[in-house]
Formats: C-alpha cells, structure tokens, sequence
C-alpha cells in the first residue's frame, strides 16, 4: 500500500503515485546576456573609437533621469568635448507630411556617398503623447537606417521642451566625439521646439509644401526669420511649376525681413525627396552658408552665443529642479496654489512666500 488513502476503506478514492514535478526554470532557456557595465573611461574610449554600441548605451545613460545616470553621463559628455565642436549642425523643420524623413534619407544618402558621417537626432517634445512617433517609426528613413555610417537616434522622450533639448544638445557632444562630421536635429515644425533646435545648429533649414497659393499664411514669421534656407519638397510631376509659384513667393517675402545678421541671404531652392531631384543643390548652399559664415566670423560668434545660451539654459534647468523636488516645497505648494484660487493672498506674494520656504531649508 503505497497511499493510506488507498485502503479499501476510502470508496471511490484512488491515489496513484506522483510524478516528480518539471523544473520550474526551463533548463533548454539560454541564459539572458548581462549587458556589460562599462566604466565611464571605458565609455570614452568606446565613443572615441567609433563603437555605435557604446554610443548608443552612453546616449541612454544621458536621457536617463536617473541620478547615477546623469552623474555617469556628465562624466563621459565632459570628456567627450574636447573631441567635439567638429561637425556640420544642421536643424531641419517642417510641418507633419512635409517630408522630413524622406528628405533625411535623401540628403543622408547623397552625405554618406561622399564619405561624411552621419547622425540623425530628433527634438520632440510631444512624442511622449504621441508615444514617440517621430524618428521611432521603424519605416522612417529606411535607406539610411541600414547604411554603417549613419546613426539615427529618436527623439528623448520624456520632460519639458528644455530637458529634451539639453539632452539632444549633449548627444550631438556624443556623436562628434565618435567621428560624425554632420549632425542633423529634426524637429516637427509646431510650436517652440524650432526655437530650442535653432540654437544647437549652425543652420536651420526649413522644409515646405506647394499648395494652395498662400503658402506663406500659418507659417509663423519667426520661422522664416531662422531659416537660412527654404526648400519646398515635392517639386515633381504635375506639382512642379506650383512648386516653382511658391519658391518665388517665399523669395519675395523673405525680402521684406531686415538683413540677418550673419550677412547670409537665405536662399530658396525647390527639390523632390522622393525622386532624389535637387539634392546637391541643397547641399552645396549648405556648405557655401558654412564657408560664408566661417570667413566672416559669424560662425565661430555663433556658436559661443550657443554655448553661453546653454550654460544659463542648464542653471535655470538646475534651480527650477531643486525648487520643485524640495520637500518642504512640495509640502506648501498645492495649499498655496488653492490661497490664490481663494483670493486670500496674491500671486506675487505666494510666490515670494514659497522662495522663502525654499532658502529656509
Ligand atoms: P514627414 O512627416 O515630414 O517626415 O514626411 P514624410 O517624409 O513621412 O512624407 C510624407 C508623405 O509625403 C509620404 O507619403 C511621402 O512618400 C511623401 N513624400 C515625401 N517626399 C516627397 C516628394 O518629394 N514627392 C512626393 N510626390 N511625395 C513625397
């Protein structure tokens, strides 16, 4: 009698002897590969070889909110820079449908066919809602996608528009450091991300559509005033001569702006991204605003006006932070909030009130 259970007195009950159980843990499982810790000299010398694997991994560690993150990532961004500075920084708008990604792809293609190097970033605050659909959309910018010398990364997704631009700004630090000699920041052409692109890039080139012969209603003045180029896309088949209408009319309003001050007339070119037509000329303006701009020194000025732009950006990122992460703020903000609502105090003393709360810890 193998079971107790089994004695004839237990009617009806039949107990057979168990099996042993299966491993819990599938032993045919291969054991998931650790991804190597690296130190942030090993990140370095990773970057400045040229390895995408550690570029890819060291851009993570900057998009990270985590404090050892950032604190490794500072580490690495502060070694990286003495190698940076080197590269073409290219920012290029234009509304959804413009034809962004197809225009990256065309434009990367004709760089990497002459030798460049080159990386893609993105500036999209929006993509958290969107979950990310710019740069993230695997079909996008397919060719480029697959070629060695390229290096597309989506937009940071997470925080303000200043957190996402200071990211993809230390990212571009990043990417020189590991040999890419033109960077391009894309950013979809609503709202202010073009403002927080314009002042990362060395030039700002807007992308637009023929359509209905008022091209130039909805596009905010300011845009146009950054642009150092306008190119109008889909200049193929029946939509040529349109294309060629509204070059005319951004050439004429552009007119009507004061002189930049890089000395530099923007130039209106039109192309199509799609059939590869007007590529080069594209490019060749590109590298004749650069030549312009770096014999009249408004290159160099420029890119110091960025990194004093930056360096105030960073503090106030800094200080707004450890206001608002402060607990004894935390604690006192939300009944404050509510005593404006209530009229019981005004805004400008509550906020008075909440600053001496903060120095007081
Ligand atoms: P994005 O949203 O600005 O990145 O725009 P896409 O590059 O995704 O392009 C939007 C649509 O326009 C796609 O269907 C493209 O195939 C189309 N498209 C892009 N460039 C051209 C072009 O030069 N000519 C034509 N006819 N269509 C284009």
């Amino acid at each position: 009698m193998d079971h107790p259970e089994n004695d004839e007195l237990y009617k009806g009950l039949k107990v057979n002897k168990g099996i042993s159980n299966a491993p819990a843990i599938n032993p045919y499982l291969k054991k998931r590969v650790q991804r190597k810790q690296y130190t942030p000299a090993e990140f370095v010398e990773g970057i400045l070889k040229g390895n995408i694997t550690i570029l890819s991994q060291a851009v993570t560690l900057v998009e990270s909110s985590l404090y050892e993150h950032q604190q490794t990532a500072q580490e690495i961004i502060e070694k990286c820079l003495p190698h940076a500075g080197k590269s073409i920084r290219v920012g290029i708008t234009g509304v959804p449908g413009a034809g962004k990604s197809t225009s990256i792809d065309a434009f990367g293609i004709h760089l990497l066919d002459r030798g460049h190097k080159l990386a893609v970033l993105a500036i999209d605050p929006s993509s958290e809602r969107t979950k990310g659909s710019i740069l993230g959309d695997k079909t996008r910018m397919e060719e480029l996608s697959r070629r060695e010398n390229a290096f597309i990364r989506p937009s940071p997704s997470a925080g303000s528009l200043g957190g996402v631009a200071r990211k993809t700004r230390e990212t571009i630090i990043l990417c020189e450091a590991a040999g890419f000699d033109t960077v391009f920041v894309e950013t979809v052409g609503v709202g202010q991300s073009e403002t927080a692109v314009h002042s990362m890039v060395d030039f700002f080139l807007l992308i637009q559509l023929a359509g209905t012969g008022d091209e130039l209603q909805g596009i905010k003045r300011g845009i146009m005033e950054m642009a150092d180029g306008i190119v109008i896309n889909k200049a193929d088949g029946d939509n040529i001569e349109k294309a060629k209408l509204a070059a005319a009319q951004f050439k004429n309003a552009l007119h009507l702006f004061p002189p930049a001050e890089s000395g530099w007339d923007p130039r209106v070119l039109t192309y199509s991204g799609y059939y590869n037509t007007g590529i080069k000329e594209i490019w060749d303006m590109v590298e004749a605003y650069i030549s312009f701009t770096k014999q009249n020194g408004f290159f160099d000025k420029k890119r110091n006006e960025q990194a004093k732009y930056w360096m105030y950006e960073s503090i106030d990122e800094s200080l707004r932070k450890s206001f608002y992460n402060n607990p004894a703020v935390i604690k006192e903000l939300a009944r404050m909030e509510q005593m404006v609502l209530n009229n019981e105090i005004s805004s400008f003393m509550a906020a008075k009130r909440m600053m001496d709360i903060q120095k007081i810890v």
